[in-house]
């Protein structure tokens, strides 16, 4: 058994050539990893492979792709790389040509598997690394401590001394560290994060930066966390501020949308300060986000208490509404107050509310008849429904209609396809969506029962699903 060590690919490449030109079949290669091994330990038994046979004096020649593969696989930390690589190796120049074609095989798909994850190291090293500004006898240099998973220090040098190349700068992690001095790189060993001092005036740039480039219509939050993994944000300096962002994210898009289509205003202009419900009621009473406000008698906001597991969202108010000034207290709140009843809840311990604000009719001589409020009218008026979910933020949200349902779950939503079904949204985890009283009102008589034994059945199982989370 011939023992071989490698720290990265140059030496591994060296030393795999020497094994292949003695004919060292991978059986008969223990690699040592020269990153991991204590000195010594394996001293007593290592020694230069065989000389080459004759029938193998050439060097072996491997396909592009198997460089290429190698380069990103021997940056793996496992120390498995060596050995897989050099059976890689033999394979294909002994057994098959094409082997890096077989995905099904199992040495392929491992190193297919390796590559990936360094090449998904190295893209987040180029992200995630930022600089602090030091001086050295009156000298600029630039220095970042970095935690990566894989060995992608010498990786992804090249990439930042092109990116940076007049600085100097340097990158320290705890295997390794690589410095430029605007000429030439240098690699050395790792280092402790302490080594990498902090500056605050840098720092508070970058994170000014980061705000006036972060676009709220493009957060994918889901995406985010698993980009931006939470080990690299006490590092980054813009995750200091990346809650507010995203907390404001809803009204700032909501105000490009506004821009984009040459409204003047919308809800957001006439948010206060305070976000507390009584500030939110008041606010919302001079609300002129969009023309609704004209012909209604006042705004309608929400009622209940601040702290409901169940808030319940309809479209807008209706006749009787617009003339009290509270939600469903028309014919359509006598069906829903009917149909918490016999699902079990209280209304004075759910909050309701609607998607708009104002009450949208047709004026029939006397009769004003309800109108749907129309897609501008309720993105305007969205910011008061999201300043409400985040006050009170519910355990369930019950969203009754499919206005309300658009509204908080987006465009595409199909009540047919959802009813009865908890889902997540942005606003809350639990959110059920079903039909509106109104709706069933407006029913025909075989129609109408149906649905209101859905409505009573999807109240029922919001409750249910406070009473079995608490
Ligand atoms: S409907 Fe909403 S956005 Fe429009 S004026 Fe009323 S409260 Fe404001």
């Amino acid at each position: 058994m011939h023992v071989v060590t490698a720290s990265d690919f140059e030496q591994w490449r060296n030393a795999a050539r020497q094994c292949m030109l003695s004919n060292l079949a991978p059986e008969d290669v223990l690699w040592r990893d020269g990153r991991e091994a204590c000195p010594g330990l394996f001293d007593a038994f290592e020694k230069e492979p065989a000389p080459p046979r004759a029938n193998q004096s050439h060097s072996p020649t491997v396909p592009r792709r198997f460089m290429e593969l190698a380069t990103y696989v021997a940056c793996h930390r496992t120390p498995g790389r060596w050995p897989l690589l050099y059976r890689l190796l033999w394979r294909l120049t002994h057994e098959t040509p094409h082997l890096l074609d077989i995905a099904a095989d199992d040495d392929v798909l491992l190193a297919a598997r390796w590559e990936k994850a360094v090449r998904r190291d190295a893209h987040k090293m180029k992200a995630f690394v930022r600089f602090r500004r030091i001086m050295e006898a009156d000298v600029e240099h630039y220095i970042a401590w970095h935690r990566p998973d894989h060995y992608v220090v010498r990786l992804t040098a090249p990439f930042f001394a092109d990116r940076f190349s007049s600085m100097n700068w340097s990158i320290l992690t705890p295997d390794d560290s690589v410095s430029w001095n605007g000429h030439a790189l240098m690699f050395g060993a790792g280092a402790p994060r302490s080594a990498a001092p902090a500056d605050d005036q840098l720092e508070s740039l970058w994170r000014t930066y980061y705000g006036s480039i972060f676009n709220p219509v493009r957060i994918k939050l889901k995406a985010m966390r698993r980009e931006m993994p939470r080990r690299f944000w006490p590092l980054l300096p813009e995750t200091t501020i990346l809650d507010d962002l995203l907390q404001a994210a809803p009204a700032r898009v909501q105000k490009m949308q506004s821009y984009a289509e040459g409204w003047e205003q919308s809800a957001i202009d006439f948010l206060p300060p305070q976000r507390d419900l009584n500030s939110l009621r008041a606010a919302s009473s001079g609300c002129r986000g969009c023309p609704l406000y004209a012909p209604a008698t006042q705004t309608v906001f929400g009622v209940g208490p601040p702290n409901a597991a169940i808030m319940i969202v309809g479209e807008q108010p209706g006749d009787e509404e617009d003339r009290i000034g509270a939600p469903f207290v028309g014919p359509a709140g006598q069906l829903l107050n009917q149909a918490l009843v016999e699902a079990g809840l209280k209304r004075e311990e759910v909050y309701l509310t609607n998607a708009v604000k104002h009450f949208k009719f047709e004026a029939r001589g006397k009769r004003r008849l309800h109108k749907k409020p129309n897609r501008r009218e309720v993105v305007s008026c969205r910011a008061w429904l999201e300043s409400e979910l985040a006050a009170v933020r519910p355990q369930v949200l019950v969203c009754l209609g499919v206005t309300a349902a658009q509204t908080l779950a987006g465009p595409m939503f199909r009540l047919s396809d959802q009813l009865g079904k908890i889902f997540a949204t942005d606003f809350c985890e639990h959110t059920l969506a079903t039909y509106h009283p109104a709706a069933i009102l407006r029913s025909s008589p075989e129609g109408a029962g149906a649905k209101q034994q859905q409505l009573i059945a999807d109240l029922r199982r919001a409750g249910a699903f406070v009473r079995k989370i608490n």
